[in-house]
């Protein structure tokens, strides 16, 4: 797919932005002392990036999901952690809302993460509910104008700095799997809320990790998301999008290490030449630039299908996550390859971006669920 004139324009600020000011110390600090960088937080929604896909009216950017690929795709090139970053709003944080929040809600709570002022994160997953979120266990009891949660989510991103959650619990307790689940905005503040330690993860470090701990939460019912007992489509939902950025990123870390390895085979010498101009070498390094390409099409595909609201939208994203992902882990372990010992050390980029995309396969729904999605719809 040809880009048009605008989407380059877009794409080459995206680049720009995450090579000036995602610098390598910022990446190497984040990545050895976890945390969370506050500075870069502020700058990206300074520049409108944490609502580059929600509409204006909420303190957004008024774009496209071919836009918010791109942001994706060139923050991750440099580091996925600040793709992250910028994500997490725009996706799984500000999807619930954008989708059935009212007007109040959507000035409340989207529009301050729109603009990176709140932080609001999306917990779905529970310890014994990951693939199948369906069998979630944690509950919401009417009680007056509130309702009364209890349970626990687990590996939310950004829970330790988040202002709010979405949180996905059982409203009516008679019903099975996806139906009788209501989506619910919890102020991280209330009584009865806490977050776990941040997991030590093997990458994407910087941008933490942990569980959330609901102990006789009063929820007010204005904070009740969407219709009662119908959160589980939403979440399904959100999901999608959320599953076309993770694609997007997989391709921009494929391509940042991609590039890397293209200029160490250039500059390392063995046999008295540089290591290129062995074929073993160059068709590696073909094949690694024809997947990257091939996944890139899928993604922007994808994410054409969203912008047109096209029937098969869902499905592609599934595939392009699926394939990307996938992809992505293959390219950066082969960069490392090809970099020989100097690969598997910690000064060299590649190291941690195969540690960073190793997650790409796992969160927003594993591969095999991808290949669930995609199978589902090519029997139905
Ligand atoms: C760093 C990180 C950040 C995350 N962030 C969030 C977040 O912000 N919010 C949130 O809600 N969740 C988050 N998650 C959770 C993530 O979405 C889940 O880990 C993921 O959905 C898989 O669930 P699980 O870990 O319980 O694995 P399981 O569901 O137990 O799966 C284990 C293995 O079994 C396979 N499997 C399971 N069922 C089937 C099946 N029917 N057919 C074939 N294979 C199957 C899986 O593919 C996998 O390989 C995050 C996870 C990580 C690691």
């Amino acid at each position: 797919m040809i880009l048009s004139k605008k989407h380059e324009l877009i794409k080459r600020n995206f680049r720009r932005f995450a090579e000036t000011e995602f610098t390598t110390e910022i990446q190497e600090e984040l990545d050895r002392n976890g945390g969370f960088n506050w500075d870069i937080w502020h700058k990206i929604g300074k520049y409108g990036f944490t609502g580059v896909k929600i509409p204006v009216e909420y303190g957004g950017q008024g774009g496209d999901y071919l836009s918010y690929a791109l942001m994706n795709e060139e923050f991750c090139r440099v580091c996925p952690v600040l793709g992250i970053y910028a994500n997490t709003p725009n996706s799984l944080g500000g999807g619930p809302l954008l989708q059935c929040g009212n007007e109040e809600q959507k000035q409340k709570y989207l529009a301050p993460a729109a603009r990176g002022e709140k932080q609001i994160v999306f917990a779905l997953t529970e310890p014994g509910a990951g693939s199948d979120p369906g069998s979630m266990t944690t509950k919401a009891v009417a009680d007056g104008d509130y309702f009364i949660l209890n349970g626990r989510k687990c590996f939310i991103s950004g829970a330790p700095v988040a202002d709010y959650a979405i949180v996905y619990a059982r409203t009516d307790l008679t019903q099975k799997g996806g139906r009788g689940i209501s989506m619910f905005i919890v102020d991280m503040k209330l009584e009865g809320v806490s977050c776990g330690k941040p997991e030590l993860k093997m990458g994407i470090n910087g941008y933490p990790t942990s569980d959330i701990v609901f102990e006789n939460v009063r929820v007010h019912k204005d904070d009740l998301l969407g219709p009662l007992h119908k959160g589980y489509g939403v979440a399904m939902k959100t999901l999608d999008g959320g599953r076309l950025g993770v694609a997007a990123q997989a391709v921009g870390a494929a391509q940042g290490a991609f590039e890397e390895a293209v200029a160490y085979a250039k500059g390392r010498k063995q046999f008295g030449k540089p290591i290129y101009y062995n074929q073993g070498v160059s068709f590696m390094l073909a094949e690694m630039a024809t997947e990257i390409e091939a996944a890139r099409n899928l993604v922007y595909a994808a994410a054409e299908a969203k912008d047109n609201d096209a029937a098969n939208a869902a499905t592609l994203c599934s595939m392009a996550k699926l394939y990307a992902t996938e992809m992505a882990n293959k390219v950066c372990g082969q960069a490392i390859q090809l970099h020989g010992g100097y690969g598997y050390i910690k000064d060299y980029k590649v190291e941690r971006l195969y540690r960073d995309v190793r997650v790409m396969t796992l969160y927003e729904g594993t591969s095999q669920v991808q290949k669930i999605v995609i199978s589902r719809d090519i029997l139905k």
